[in-house]
């Protein structure tokens, strides 16, 4: 099967999946001179951004043009390409802010809680694992979904986040990424922080 046919079979796959039971949709819009990838997760009526990294009305819009509500602001971690429109997006939109705890001595802001290795995130019926990726910064995640996960600046389609700013760690890192391995299945679908998504094969 030649490569962009497999990746469209899967890519149907999920959503019918996820037809099943309701309707979830993931729009990429990328943000920022740095390229970020910014998500917006849209489960029935209820939404939820990841890394908003700039140019807020673009995102915003992308959420009113679904009908949806949105309810959380996720930030993979703290750097400011990831995290410059939150509080604007919360101020209109009142969503909570939600980051890892050890993203806490690095953040320029107050959000509404700080999550933990051990959390859920709720967005209509589609539930996000938080799974704690240290390297890039102390307190970056990558948010698991069935069939599909957000890695941040954790991991890339040709590689993985720099480990040489404020709280990276290579041996960290190294770690998150074997840990991921643990978690990733053929056909998952990756939608990282920067670049493609792609489909994980292995
Ligand atoms: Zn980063
Ligand atoms: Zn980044």
């Amino acid at each position: 099967m030649p490569k962009f046919l497999g990746h469209f079979f899967i890519s149907v796959i999920h959503i019918l999946y996820k037809e099943k039971g309701n309707f979830m949709k993931i729009r990429q819009l990328i943000v920022s001179p740095f390229l970020t990838n910014c998500y917006v997760l849209i489960d029935g009526i209820e939404a939820a951004v990841i890394d908003p990294g700039g140019e807020t009305q673009k995102i915003i819009n992308e959420v009113d043009k679904n009908g949806a509500i949105l309810k959380y602001i996720i930030l993979t971690h703290f750097h400011l390409d990831h995290t410059l429109s939150a509080q604007e997006i919360k101020k209109e939109k009142v969503a909570k802010i939600f980051i890892h705890g050890d993203e806490k001595n690095f953040l320029k802001f107050e959000p509404d809680e700080f999550l933990t290795e051990k959390g859920e995130i709720k967005i209509g019926k589609t539930y996000l694992e938080i799974i704690h990726t240290p390297g890039h910064t102390k307190g970056s995640i990558c948010l698991l979904g069935k069939g599909f996960i957000f890695t941040g600046d954790t991991l890339f389609k040709d590689g993985f986040g720099r480990t040489d700013l404020l709280g990276g760690s290579p041996a960290d890192l190294e770690l998150s990424l074997l840990k991921l391995k643990k978690i990733f299945k053929t056909g998952m679908k990756i939608y990282p922080g920067h670049g493609d998504v792609f489909t994980y094969q292995k």
